[in-house]
Order: C-alpha cells, then sequence, then structure tokens
C-alpha cells in the first residue's frame, strides 16, 4: 500500500493495475522541435496521443510508467493536459538521459567543479519527487538514468550516482537504460550497491534486448527487476527470443523479477516515423496486448502468471 503520484493525480499503488513499466509519449529534444520539427502541430499531437493511451485502456493496460526525463524532452504541461484526458495512469519519472557527457548547465556547478556547491543534480531530484516538477504540481514516482556502450563515463558516473542518492533519500525506484549486449546492468548494479541502493528497487532497462540467461539470472539473483521492455524493437532481438526468454526465466522461478513494456512512444524525432514504421511494424503499445500476452499463453503461461507479471511485480517495485 502506498500513495503513487501520477500525471492525473495520486493513486493507491494496490489501483496501479496492469501496469507497462516503460513507454513514452512523446521523446524529443525541445531546442530541435522548435528550430527544426517544421511539421509539429501540439493540438494533433496531442489528439494522436489521446487516442493512443484510450486505445491502450481498452486493451486492458490501466498504468504506464513514463521515464521520459531530462535529455528526452521531459515537459509535463504537456503529459497533465494528456492525462487529463485518458483513463489509463501515467507516471512519471525524474533523472537524467545520457549515455556520454553531463549537459552543460552542470558541467560547471557542483562538488569540486568552478562552481563548488553540493551536486544540484541530486537537488533537483529530489525536489521532483518530493515537490513537484516545475510549477505543474506534479511529482515524479521514479528515478531514470542510463548506462549505454560507452560504459560508466565520468558524466554516466555523475548521474547515476546522484539518481542513487536521491532514490535512497526519498525511496523512489530507479530504472536504468541498460546496453544488454555489454551487459552493463552489472555496473550499474554495481554502482547502486556502493551508494545503498535496495536493489529490489531497480529495473534493470532494455534486459529483454538478450536472451543471455546467464547473465540474466546473475542481475535478478542481485535482487532487481527484469526489464524485458521492448517488445517489438525486433532489430535488437526477434519476437521468439523475446517471448521464449520470458518462459525460460519462469521456468528457472524467476517470475517474481520479471516485468514487460515495449518502450514505444507516439513520436519520438531519433529517426524519420515512416521509417521506423516500415522497419518496426509492431513497435506501438498495442504489441503487448494484442501479440505477447496471446503467444504467452500459448506457451504455457497461466493468467495468475501473467498477473504477477503486469500487477503483482510492478505495485512491489513502488511498495
Ligand atoms: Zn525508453
Amino acid at each position: 500500500m502506498g500513495s503513487i503520484p501520477t500525471a492525473g493525480g495520486s493513486v493507491d499503488s494496490t489501483a496501479l493495475g496492469r501496469t507497462l513499466v516503460h513507454e513514452h509519449v512523446f521523446v524529443l529534444g525541445e531546442e530541435h522541435r522548435l528550430n527544426y520539427q517544421h511539421d509539429w502541430r501540439e493540438s494533433e499531437m496531442l489528439h494522436q496521443a489521446v487516442s493512443d493511451l484510450t486505445d491502450l485502456k481498452s486493451r486492458g493496460i490501466d498504468t504506464i510508467l513514463d521515464p521520459t526525463v531530462l535529455g528526452l524532452g521531459r515537459y509535463l504541461p504537456r503529459i497533465r493536459e494528456i492525462a487529463r484526458r485518458v483513463e489509463l495512469n501515467i507516471v512519471v519519472a525524474t533523472g537524467l538521459y545520457t549515455f556520454n557527457d553531463i549537459p552543460m548547465q552542470f558541467h560547471y556547478k557542483g562538488p569540486g567543479l568552478l562552481f563548488d556547491e553540493p551536486e544540484p543534480l541530486t537537488k533537483l531530484f529530489v525536489s521532483d519527487l518530493t515537490e513537484g516538477i516545475a510549477d505543474t504540481g506534479v511529482r515524479a514516482a521514479f528515478l531514470k538514468c542510463a548506462i549505454d556502450q560507452p560504459g560508466l563515463t565520468p558524466g554516466v558516473e555523475r548521474t547515476m550516482r546522484a539518481v542513487a542518492r536521491a532514490s535512497t533519500e526519498t525511496g523512489a525506484p530507479i530504472t536504468v537504460h541498460t546496453n544488454a549486449a555489454e551487459q552493463t546492468g552489472l555496473i550499474a548494479q554495481q554502482v547502486f550497491r556502493e551508494e545503498g541502493v535496495d536493489p529490489r528497487k531497480v529495473i534493470i532497462g532494455h534486459s529483454g534486448d538478450t536472451k543471455d540467461l546467464d547473465y540474466l539470472t546473475r542481475l535478478a539473483d542481485a535482487g532487481s527487476l527484469l526489464g524485458l521492455d521492448r517488445f517489438g524493437l525486433d532489430s535488437f532481438l526477434s519476437f521468439d527470443d523475446r517471448v521464449g526468454t520470458v518462459v525460460a526465466l519462469i521456468e528457472r522461478g524467476y517470475l517474481d523479477h520479471i516485468v514487460i513494456s515495449h518502450d514505444a512512444s507516439c513520436f519520438i524525432d531519433f529517426w524519420d516515423p515512416a521509417a521506423q514504421k516500415a522497419q518496426l511494424p509492431h513497435w506501438n503499445y498495442r504489441h503487448i496486448s494484442d501479440d505477447v500476452l496471446p503467444e504467452l499463453r500459448r506457451r504455457g503461461v497461466t493468467d495468475r502468471q501473467l498477473e504477477t507479471i503486469l500487477v503483482d511485480n510492478p505495485r512491489r517495485y513502488f511498495e
């Protein structure tokens, strides 16, 4: 039990229902959008998001966790407006998304830097979690950082430790973007361990991009949740392997460590939308409900086990 802030107001953790743990609404660079995204139509984009999320709710999903933080175009007034118009809960995050460097806004200030002060990142993250984001009144409910192929660069490490400290200070859980091929989840776990973070409060995001069960069970044995959270991103791992990995983990006794999602969005500016649709036709909010759950049932996963994955495990993440 516990009250979880969402973009549409607080809900009890028991009322989160079926939860996809990693879905974006919009991923974009705001500065890029203002200068180069000439086809952006605000009201059309809002309408599209409301339509997509209403459709997702009608497929039985009650909540999404949206880990769109600084570096991915977080803009809460937009999300709050969408939350007002959909029944589905949108739980928002704080943190920073970088594979390499710290943004210039933090480059010169912090412990031992030109402007020597306590870590400003931690302060901002804690404020987002406890007071609210900007002047929206919406509080973040979880933290996000990333460690990809470049590994633990100075910027990534500084971000990760700031996220960890905000977690231990507030009790908020963490989602970390990892590169499964490079096994960077293990590095994240090590840094979090050093900072005293409870590993059970960590989702190792994008773990589902590999079928390496030795790696995955190592992460789970240390206590973390495995984010099998890129269903539909079949260029990284096939549908068959993604589903097969869920089944194999359940068979080995790791049901309580599995959370699922798509890492999809209504709009992402990383590539051309038409090219995305052609190359990744299943990468959308509907794929789990329409294709993944039926296939898991066909392979012997029970409805009770699916409820554990969709309801119980995400709820425990917040409790
Ligand atoms: Zn993501």
